[in-house]
């Protein structure tokens, strides 16, 4: 990570921790002063961290927080683990847009002899998972992704449409120095199906609540058009596309630097995608559109930390009401 970001960014509300002993002591990144804090844990690997208490009563009260401003209406909640279907998530089409970011679960489906093999490449330190195969698990690139099947064989939609609150851990294959990068992360989603009209009234909702969330905690944000990372040149196209029709916004707060600001809400209008691939119809009979707006809880957890600083018990009192009060 670029040592610069951490000191081009306001107040970071808490003191550089610099190298003891060092005459010019370096800047710890951010990264590093929340592995010093304890709120991230190292394992070794880029993006894959574990998460202290402190961080994840961060996490539960955000939660808690999107419940209560989305409480009201009604929707209904599922809980999928970070798993789904390989079936479902071939059908998904995510293979299309983003073969570089999915994981699958592969799992030993060898004799004894091939076990006496595994233990023998392991300890000569060669690689060891030739006979692991693919298994009837993909990890969850998304939220949203195990719901398509399940709404769709429940039948047609009601006259008024569905509305769905998920929340689960998410993989995609992406390391980084960028704590908000993560590899294993929580996305909370609501998701809406119905008809055009339906769902895009979702999301200007969402647009308006999801500013109006983070301003009152205190967060620096803008609204901007995105795209998702579609694979290869085609992808160029795809995310152009999706660009012009307006198709997804984000909600950015600087956390790793200004100049690239973190996403770390997003306001998804798939159209017809998933109604089509799914087989999910309105109550006329007519394919249901759908659309999402996803919280990521990490991020929005590294936001706080970082504008209000690495000690929660001296963030502000109106942000600490909010999420603990
Ligand atoms: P980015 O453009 O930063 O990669 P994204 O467009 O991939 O974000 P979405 O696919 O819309 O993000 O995912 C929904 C939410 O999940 C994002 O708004 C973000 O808050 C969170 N999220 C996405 N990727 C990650 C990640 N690698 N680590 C932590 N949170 C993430
Ligand atoms: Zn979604
Ligand atoms: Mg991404």
């Amino acid at each position: 990570m670029d040592q610069s970001l951490s000191s081009d960014l306001l107040p970071a509300a808490d003191e550089a921790i610099t190298d003891a002993g060092s005459a010019a002591p370096a800047p710890r990144s951010f990264l590093d002063r929340l592995f010093d804090r304890g709120l991230l844990i190292r394992t070794g690997v880029d993006g894959l961290y574990g998460r202290s208490g402190a961080f994840e009563s961060v996490v539960e009260a955000l939660d808690r927080l999107v419940s209560r401003i989305g409480g009201a209406d009604g929707a209904e909640a599922l809980r999928f683990p970070p798993g789904m279907a390989r079936s479902s998530f071939e059908r998904s089409g995510y293979l299309k847009g983003f073969p570089h970011l999915a994981g699958t679960v592969h799992s030993f489906c060898g004799n004894e002899a091939d076990h006496a093999r595994l233990l023998a490449c392991l300890d000569a330190g060669e690689d060891w998972t030739a006979k692991q195969a693919a298994t009837d698990i993909v990890l969850t690139p998304a939220a949203c992704y195990p719901l398509y099947p399940v709404a769709a064989a429940r039948g047609r939609l009601p006259e008024g449409g569905l509305l769905f609150d998920l929340q689960s851990y998410c993989f995609r294959h992406e390391p980084s120095l960028e704590p908000t990068r993560m590899q294993l992360f929580r996305m909370r989603e609501y998701v809406r199906m119905g008809t055009p009209e339906q769902v895009l009234a979702f999301r200007e909702l969402w647009l308006e609540r999801g500013t109006k969330m983070m301003s009152d905690l205190g967060l620096p944000l803008a609204i901007d058009p995105a795209n998702d990372p579609f694979f290869g040149r085609a992808g160029k196209m795809l995310a152009n596309n999706q660009r012009a029709q307006a198709l997804k916004f984000e909600l950015n707060v600087p956390v790793n630097s200004e100049d690239k600001p973190t996403a770390c809400l997003s306001f998804n209008y798939h159209q017809d995608h998933f109604g089509t691939t799914w087989g999910i119809h309105q109550a006329d009979g007519s394919v249901a559109h759908t659309a999402c707006v996803g919280f990521g809880l990490e991020r929005i957890t590294l936001a706080l930390l970082r504008h209000h600083g690495l000690d929660l018990d001296a963030w502000p009192a109106d942000v600490r009401a909010q999420l603990f009060g």
